[in-house]
């Protein structure tokens, strides 16, 4: 039932196979609670005497153990703990300690979590294991979704994926984002193979390290084999917008390139160039059509680009749940008619669940657990009283239970307890038990759950952030403005104390509608302690910055420049970072400030 098992135990990407990898997650899914037992029992197994274990067991023998006697026992014993509780140790790792530390096995390998949402980048342990269950939920998903959607095979994925630097700790091992040693790992050529679905750019573009390079070959490429290319795929939606707003500034280049088999200059990774100059050659016929579809629609503002310039791609995917949700009304721009299928849910912790219905909409999708990835539990959360008319904070929690017992309606916040070693480690995600497949829950990713926005008494989350921006783009949009992405601080330097959104837009609008956005949003943050203060005018009106085009990507540099990698990159939706508060003012065009509480 290991994940492993299933991942070596065929070689054929058919129908066989998606038999095999179905029934087998029916098979796990249907007795979910006893797999959960088990899944718990291994980790307890394999990593029995590190340090960290022995802590909270002592001595205890939990080899002789009954597997449910050793769950109840494991939760009485081992606390809740968050990534401050493992970063000593990790630490410690880092630093080239080879004492068992977390696991039994030698970590030689750490991630790096985006660290857009927080702020800063965490280190996380990164093991077979982890390569293994990539592969495992990709190909699973992929069962899934070709019942719906099936591809050609030997088709070809346009996919705008990114390796970060890897770079070495004090002890010598290797760092760099989770999906970075993805690519790197023999799993990403596996998975290649198997699928018989094959990325448009070869390996020296994905790990060239410069995203700009990166993203320009993409692009080229994709459109070279424009006629194999089933899906658009990428990690998460925001690199996808991204590739597309690059190519509205460079689709004459790259048509250059096709027609004449040449390199733009702007190319100047040499193992790149090389790379994409051994698979071109000269092709006027198709730059001349691609051309005539890109005259065309750029007068439509890029309408439908994607299944005009690709009309044998069966959909698009990518992450477009949580944070990516902004994305999605730019991303159905430009994909119109091609259905759009949200991909899994998963961290740099590990993965969670896999998305079976890949005909829903963005919106509506959810996660199926896998219960042999890692031993998951569930912090029942209940919103408090007075804030039954937020949106989401203020939540008492009760005692964390196993997957067996999560309630459907209920919200929770994940626990992991993972094969790399992280005990009952708090993700800080929460999840609302949406439904059922077989006996394991479907979960709706909800936000993460901690504050971003606080001034005072008032407690506002990235999804109530989220929200307010939403009710102010709309009325942004209902004027001819779109916005491209945003930004927000809690400014408490000076009294009072007030939220500053910071948004770059596209198009000519008013000052009188920008203040409008400014007022709705204002009147948008429905937490009690927000409304209270407002009124009291403990917290001042809420101020908008317009920002310059460009400057979101002046923040992506920034970032990038600091080790992330764009494959995984997330706007940070509210930052107190120096850097980028002054990039963001003075990048600053015009300020408004809310009228709403006047
Ligand atoms: P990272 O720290 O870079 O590994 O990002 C992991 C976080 O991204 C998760 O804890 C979630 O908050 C978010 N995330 C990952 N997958 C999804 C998804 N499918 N939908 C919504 N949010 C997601």
């Amino acid at each position: 039932m290991e994940a492993a098992q299933v991942v070596n135990s065929n070689g054929n990407a058919d129908g066989d196979y998606q038999y095999e990898i179905i029934s087998w997650f029916d098979s796990v899914s249907k007795n979910a609670a006893m797999v959960q037992t088990e899944t718990l029992g291994q980790i307890l197994h394999l990593n029995y005497g590190v340090e960290y274990l022995k802590k909270w067991f002592g001595d205890m023998k939990i080899q002789d153990m009954d597997a449910c006697a050793l769950e109840s026992l494991y939760a009485s014993l081992v606390p809740l703990a968050s990534h401050a509780d493992f970063e000593p140790f990790i630490q410690r790792i880092a630093d080239g300690d080879t004492a068992p530390i977390l696991t039994q096995q030698t970590i030689t390998t750490l991630s790096l979590s985006s660290g857009t949402t927080e702020g800063r980048q965490k280190l996380l342990p990164f093991t077979r294991h982890s390569s293994q269950t990539t592969l495992q939920i990709y190909r699973l998903a992929a069962a899934y979704r070709s019942r719906v959607y099936p591809i050609r095979e030997d088709g070809r994925i346009l996919e705008f994926i990114y390796s970060s630097k890897r770079l070495k700790t004090k002890g010598g091992l290797t760092a760099g984002t989770a999906t970075t040693h993805y690519y790197a790992s023999e799993e990403f050529n596996i998975k290649q193979e198997k699928t018989k679905s094959f990325t448009c750019s070869p390996q020296e573009v994905i790990f060239g390290g410069d995203y700009k390079q990166s993203t320009y070959c993409h692009l080229l490429l994709g459109l070279l084999f424009w006629d194999e290319v089933e899906l658009i795929a990428s990690t998460f939606a925001y690199s996808i917008v991204q590739a597309f707003a690059s190519f509205e500034e460079q689709w004459e280049e790259i048509c250059s390139d096709i027609k004449d088999g040449t390199l733009s200059s702007r190319i100047t990774l040499p193992r790149m160039r090389k790379a994409v100059l051994d698979i071109i050659s000269p092709n006027p016929c198709l730059a001349s059509q691609i051309e005539a579809i890109c005259r065309d629609s750029k007068a439509s503002n890029w309408y439908g680009i994607v299944p005009r310039l690709w009309p044998n791609a069966k959909y698009v995917y990518s992450i477009m749940t949580g944070s990516m949700q902004p994305y999605l009304k730019k991303l159905r721009h430009y994909a119109v008619s091609l259905p759009l299928v949200s991909a899994d849910y998963g961290s740099t912790e590990g993965w969670i669940g896999v998305n079976l219905d890949p005909c829903l909409p963005p919106e509506d999708v959810t996660f199926s657990v896998i219960p042999t990835f890692s031993y998951f539990e569930f912090i029942p959360l209940y919103k408090k009283k007075q804030d039954l008319t937020s949106s989401t904070v203020g939540y008492i929690e009760d005692e964390p239970v196993p997957l067996s017992q999560v309630k459907l309606g209920q919200e929770y916040e994940l626990v992991l307890t993972t094969f790399t070693g992280l005990y009952r480690y708090r993700l800080g995600d929460v999840v609302e038990v949406a439904g059922f497949h077989n006996g394991t829950p479907k979960l709706n990713f909800i936000f993460r759950r901690e504050l971003i926005l606080t001034v005072n008494i008032d407690k506002n989350t990235e999804n109530d952030l989220q929200l307010a921006v939403g009710r102010g783009s709309e009325v942004l949009s209902k004027y001819g403005g779109e916005l491209v992405d945003f930004t927000s601080h809690a400014e408490v330097m000076h009294q009072p104390g007030h939220y500053m959104i910071y948004w770059e837009i596209k198009g000519e609008v008013e000052e009188r509608v920008l203040g409008e956005c400014c007022g709705v949003m204002d009147a948008s943050f429905v937490d009690h302690g927000y409304v209270v203060s407002r009124r009291t005018n403990s917290i001042g009106p809420l101020e908008l910055c317009i920002v310059e085009t460009g400057t979101f990507n002046k923040v992506l540099d920034y970032f990038i420049g600091n080790g992330a990698a764009l494959g995984q990159f997330k706007t940070p939706r509210c930052t107190n970072n120096h850097i980028l508060l002054r990039i963001l003012n003075l990048c600053t065009i015009k300020r408004f400030h809310s009228t709403a509480y006047n």
